[in-house]
């Protein structure tokens, strides 16, 4: 993220009229005016960028040329409906590793629109996604540590009643911050193997299907140990989806 210290004035700033063929050829820093379907893609995730904790939306812009990325931060993430025709004005041309996207700027101005838009989105996420079955080879680890209930990043789990976040600074109980696990798994694919990560709603769900698999661990979700979350990921039978980023998304029953 940048931020200009000279705020550009609006009477200054000049878009110009853009499809979304022309957004990938743009110079990067370039304003344009665009109208076309936007569609979310996946929720809201929270990222830090240099120490900021901010909310990010990835999306999609696409026109009757074609789909282009479209990154929206903050408040913008709330402005547009999933499916909806906009037209806005105003949005800048940005470059990730050598490939245009868009996002807003403080002069973008978005309004609903009545438009054909005849294109199919293209499905990012398609083909990305794996499905695993489950239980998979090993087990890399299992860790269970305390998150900040600002900022939701790891806190230090330190013997002290009161400690404090290293990256927001909150100073709070620890017998208030949340209990989380992130387990990293390894299975096997065609020519090698491959470590993917389970977090705590899934590990929750998997636990579910293992009583009901007749397993012998039977405690409140909260008491598991990590050897216990070990033991029940190494012997539940269930199919998990995984998405781009080798999270899990999804438990299927059996
Ligand atoms: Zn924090």
């Amino acid at each position: 993220m940048e931020f200009d210290l000279q705020p550009i004035k609006a009477a200054t700033v000049e878009a110009k009229d853009s499809s979304a063929e022309e957004i990938l050829d743009e110079q990067i820093k370039t304003l344009v005016n665009i109208a076309g379907r936007v569609t979310l893609n996946g929720p809201t995730e929270t990222v830090k960028v240099k120490g900021k904790t901010l909310k990010k939306q990835e999306a999609l812009f696409t026109d009757n040329t074609g789909p282009v990325r479209l990154v929206l931060w903050e408040q913008d993430t709330t402005k547009m409906q999933s499916g909806q025709c906009y037209s806005m004005t105003n949005v800048a041309v940005k470059d990730y590793n050598g490939t245009n996207y868009l996002t807003l700027t403080k002069h973008t101005k978005v309004n609903a629109a009545e438009l054909q838009v005849d294109r199919q989105d293209v499905a990012v996420d398609n083909g990305k996604q794996m499905q695993v079955a489950f239980p998979p080879e090993g087990i890399n680890y299992v860790q269970q540590y305390l998150s900040c209930n600002k900022c939701h990043a790891k806190v230090m789990d330190r013997p002290k009643k009161i400690i404090k976040c290293s990256e927001c600074g909150l100073t709070q109980l620890k017998s208030k911050c949340s209990s989380k696990i992130i387990a990293s798994i390894l299975i096997k694919t065609d020519k090698d193997t491959m470590s993917l990560n389970i977090f705590d709603n899934i590990i929750e769900e998997l636990y579910t299907l293992y009583k009901e698999q007749d397993g012998d661990i039977d405690k409140l979700f909260t008491e598991l140990t990590d050897d216990d979350v070990t033991e029940i990921l190494l012997t539940v039978n269930a199919t998990v989806i995984f998405n781009d980023k080798k999270n899990a998304s999804t438990v299927i029953k059996l």
